[in-house]
């Protein structure tokens, strides 16, 4: 952690160079200076593409003649950069102005070459990973014609039961800060017009990931402070990373929906934060104030929408409908029209669409290049977590005469790639773990048996995977969920391993040889009886199109385990929701009060918590250290002091391996009940057995201090004492004390 939480941070160099900003500003003063009214609304409207029919058909010919009468400013879903210059042709050579649209789409964890699922990806707490992903995505992308992602998605949850958990880095807001910007950074660069690079979008503003009952889109009802402690500090990092645009989310906050909320969009985002992208609503997220019963019809809706912040509407064409009307009776105040404009056209500036409005179309590129290849498969492998290796199952020896893989995730080529797959996942296999392991052991004999499907009750096909496992030496279990078990609207009120894939993996506990359990799953899948089952257990998420070379890798020890849990893995669904930085109730849980906060029919506690991981060797905290035993907490709020604190990690076993250091925060007495345990600080590194290194976390007025339920949105540190825990998951227990004066 770091920074003082002032007000909003300074522009990055690049396109917001204050020269450069300057001359933006003035082109963007000049071209609304000549715009009609229904240019700008044009300008606010975004409509979709539908890749499956023509040109000139339905959804197609709306787009392309409203690009041709300046009445659009965006289309989504249109990629190829041929299909995309015809259309932008209409808009550039056609129009009035000849404004270029902008075309957006959902490139959330790979364009060609599949990244393993954003959640995945918050188990490799390293943002360079985070980053790697973006710009290779950007590369495929932008060479297709694409301009802007929908991505990152920065929703902290608490609900394994919601399907877009996946999309998300998990339930903790200081990691998906972190690895939200370095997406930002990764699909930016330093300058978004440059080659290569795309505008990116974090979403969905704001809350999204506490939906009640994990049912999506449903009612959110979150205070303040965790509005800003928890929900806002991903959004706060990605505009502070200078973020091109932000999208509003589909729920209510407290009875507002997001799409017409003042409070979110105006006055945290626009004034607190200081953003001057702009924000588009959500697939007829403005439309659906209607249903969400605050507006009576589409004028009702687009004057809420505009009025509280969304610039541009996506696919519901209620601004267009009604917004002159609605200025002109006075509804719509004309300086908000043409803020929204101005930030639309202020992108399209520094996306250089100007100079620029077309794609090279010899440039685009035909498939996953060895690079992006080698990249997808070192992610892959960064992001899987060994949750238990008892009697060192795992490393696999190559030289294992005969290997026994099971499972019906075993030989798959295609839910590997998780939901939110770019067009390259209908284009090209993933590689399946059968395929990794038979790659990486030549010498071994496999035998593939699936023995059920993932969500069938059939037990049939089970007898002829426990004979092969019984007739190998050992065994690799590959079980999950389908790449449409998460993903919008993908919401499952139970989270166990879908149909028998348990009985399956009892079956093979039973024949007494050694196996390991490989889940590939986008969301916290309650693993009780499997964990209890498999001697190892590798949890791989949807590992994407090297998935199968990355997970074998990792079975055989060439590469060494190093991911850590985003987020809590409950022990059932009727835990949930369980994650680490909890409050402590007044009877915090002891196991031999009966009034306690705890349930009859579970043990306490998650199955595995927050940040946990093991690795094929072992490491040792030590010699936690504070450049200050204490600090004046006015000091740390005005950001005039901050507070070292050094850990030293050694590697205490017998082979190179990776450790995440954690640095956590308690405050242990202040004015509002503070979440046990807060993490600030994080570092990722390789050490060879027996290396040792000392890493330093920093600690500002961020880290220490926290929000009330104040709608102003004020910082307090208070003083008194805090506890510093380092170490290698949520339940570190090296610790020291911090004093605030
Ligand atoms: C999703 C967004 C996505 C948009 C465009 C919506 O249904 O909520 O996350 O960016 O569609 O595809």
């Amino acid at each position: 952690g770091a920074a003082a939480d002032g007000g909003p941070a300074p522009r990055p160099a690049g396109p917001q160079s204050a020269e450069s900003h300057e001359r933006t500003e003035q082109r963007v003063r000049e071209l609304l200076a000549r715009m009609t009214v229904e240019e700008k609304f044009g300008q606010l409207q975004q409509l979709t593409w539908n890749p499956d029919t023509g040109p000139g058909e339905g959804q197609n010919e709306q787009a392309t003649v409203a690009a041709a009468e300046g009445r659009l400013g965006s289309v989504l879903n249109i990629t190829g950069a041929k299909e995309c210059n015809a259309l932008q042709r209409h808009a550039v050579e056609e129009s009035r102005l000849g404004i270029p649209l902008i075309f957006g789409l959902d490139v959330i964890h790979g364009y060609l070459t599949t990244f393993p699922v954003p959640l995945a990806q918050g188990a490799s707490f390293d943002p360079e990973v985070v980053t790697r992903d973006a710009e290779v995505s950007a590369r495929e992308a932008a060479s297709w014609g694409v301009h802007w992602t929908f991505s990152p998605m920065a929703d902290v949850s608490h609900e394994p039961r919601w399907g877009r958990v996946a999309e998300g880095n998990g339930e903790d807001p200081y990691l998906t800060a972190q690895l939200a910007a370095a997406k930002v950074r990764g699909y930016q660069g330093e300058d978004y017009s440059a080659d290569g690079r795309l505008a990116a979008c974090v979403k969905h503003f704001v809350g999204y990931g506490f939906p009640e009952g994990g049912r999506d889109y449903n009612t959110v009802d979150i205070s303040e402070r965790r509005l800003r402690d928890v929900a806002l500090p991903p959004f706060k990092a990605a505009v502070d990373a200078g973020v091109a645009t932000v999208m509003a989310a589909f729920n209510t906050v407290n009875g507002v929906p997001a799409h017409a909320n003042p409070h979110t969009l105006t006055r945290i985002l626009h004034e607190e934060l200081g953003f001057d992208g702009f924000v588009v609503g959500d697939y007829n997220g403005v439309q659906e104030l209607i249903p969400h019963g605050v507006a009576a019809d589409g004028a009702d809706a687009a004057r809420l929408a505009l009025g509280a912040g969304v610039d541009m509407e996506m696919v519901s064409t209620t601004y267009a409908e009604h917004g002159k009307e609605l200025l002109e009776a006075g509804r719509i105040d004309p300086r908000r029209l043409d803020d929204a404009v101005a930030r639309i056209l202020r992108v399209k500036v520094r996306l250089g669409l100007f100079e620029n409005p077309y794609t090279d179309e010899d440039g685009q590129i035909a498939e996953p290049t060895a690079a992006a290849r080698r990249h997808a498969r070192e992610t892959a492998a960064s992001c899987a977590v060994l949750l238990k290796n008892e009697g060192r199952t795992l490393p696999l020896s190559k030289d294992t005469p005969s290997l026994a893989v099971v499972g019906p995730l075993g030989d798959d080529t295609k839910e590997l790639h998780g939901t939110w797959a770019g067009p390259g996942s209908r284009m090209f296999p993933a590689v399946s773990v059968l395929e990794g392991i038979e790659k990486a052991a030549p010498g071994a004999k496999v035998t593939f048996a699936s023995g059920c499907d993932v969500t069938g009750s059939g037990t049939g096909g089970l007898a002829e995977a426990v004979a092969a496992v019984e007739a190998s030496d050992a065994a690799v279990v590959v079980v999950g969920e389908k790449a449409g078990h998460s993903g919008e609207a993908a919401v499952r009120s139970d989270i166990a391993l879908p149909g028998v894939q348990e009985e399956l993996i009892r079956r093979v506990a039973e024949t007494g040889k050694p196996f390991a359990v490989v889940v590939l799953a986008g969301r916290p899948l309650a693993l009780s009886g499997v964990a209890e089952q498999a001697p190892a257990l590798l949890y791989a998420w949807h590992p994407g199109i090297e998935g199968g070379n990355a997970v074998a890798d990792l079975l055989f020890g060439d590469v060494a385990p190093g991911g850590k849990l985003p987020a809590t893995l409950p022990r059932t669904v009727g835990q949930t929701a369980v994650y680490y930085g909890h409050e402590n109730t007044g009877r915090p849980y002891s196991p031999d009060d009966p009034y306690t906060s705890k349930y009859l029919d579970l043990p306490h506690g998650p199955l595995f918590p927050f940040g946990h991981g093991l690795a094929y060797t072992t490491f040792r905290f030590s010699g936690l250290e504070l450049s200050e035993k204490s600090v004046s907490a006015r000091a740390v709020r005005e950001g005039r002091a901050t507070v070292m604190a050094s850990v030293t990690v050694e590697n205490t076993g017998d082979r190179k391996g990776d450790e995440v250091a954690q640095l956590y925060v308690r405050d242990k007495v202040a004015s509002l009940a503070q979440p046990v345990r807060r993490l600030r600080g994080f570092e990722r590194m390789t050490l060879e057995e027996g290396e040792r290194r000392t890493v330093t976390f920093e600690l500002g007025a961020s880290d220490l201090g926290f929000h009330t339920n104040d709608p102003r949105g004020e910082l307090l540190v208070e003083p008194g004492e805090f506890e510093i825990y380092a170490g290698g998951s949520s339940e570190a227990e090296l610790h020291t004390t911090l004093t605030l004066t």
